[in-house]
């Protein structure tokens, strides 16, 4: 009869409804994250950046940002393969992920550059924390066939002073990451 047939119908429309709000989570996954290190997609790190930017210059607070490179990637990729230097991006993001706060905004903006932008620090904090992350890096180990492959990676920290936009304190942290990589390496550079 007609109200069988209706209810049939309602529940059918509810679980194509709960079809599409499961899929809609996905989706906005896949828009939002990075697939193989599960964090902040280069679109979304900016979103969530030019936020706390904007929050640190109405409130005339301190924002910092740290700007990340692997060192030497493309010898673990040459040297391990490829499937190696992924699982070195993925614990890579992992001991980062691992040290940072929740406030704290962190991206992949590309193959193995990273950045991370702290709300509410100061430069000499932001420094400090570089460091740390530095350590923490130096701490990993990717265990291959028989060997122990070990990873470090080149930092430039800035932070908001005289920067009109966040375009502008990313490119002073990447001219910094610039000079830890072009004085050796696995080094913290900072306007500190
Ligand atoms: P530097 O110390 O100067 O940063 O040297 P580098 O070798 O780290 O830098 P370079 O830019 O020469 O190489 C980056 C390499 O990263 C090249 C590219 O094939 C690799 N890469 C980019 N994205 C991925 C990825 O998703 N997975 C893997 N396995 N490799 C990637
Ligand atoms: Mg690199
Ligand atoms: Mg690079």
């Amino acid at each position: 009869n007609i109200e069988e047939q209706i209810d049939s119908k309602t529940q059918q429309m509810k679980t194509a409804l709960k079809e599409l709000e499961k899929i809609n989570i996905q989706l906005f996954d896949i828009a939002h994250t990075d697939h193989l290190t599960k964090t902040m997609n280069r679109r979304n790190f900016f979103i969530h950046s030019q936020n706390a930017f904007a929050i640190a210059k109405r409130n005339n607070l301190d924002v910092c940002t740290i700007m990340i490179d692997i060192d030497k990637f493309k010898n673990i990729n040459d040297k391990y393969g490829h499937d190696v230097g992924d699982k070195v991006l993925i614990e890579f993001a992992k001991t980062i992920k691992r040290n940072i706060k929740e406030k704290d905004i962190f991206g992949r903006l590309g193959g193995e550059e990273f950045s991370l932008v702290l709300p509410n620090t100061n430069i000499k904090n932001a420094t400090k924390k570089a460091e740390q992350l530095k350590e923490e890096i130096e701490k990993i180990e990717i265990f291959v066939h028989d060997n122990i492959l070990s990873v470090t990676a080149s930092f430039g920290v800035s932070d908001n002073k005289e920067c009109e936009n966040i375009d502008e304190m990313l490119q002073k942290a990447d001219k910094l990451l610039y000079s830890a990589k072009s004085e050796g390496r696995n080094l913290v550079r900072s306007r500190y």
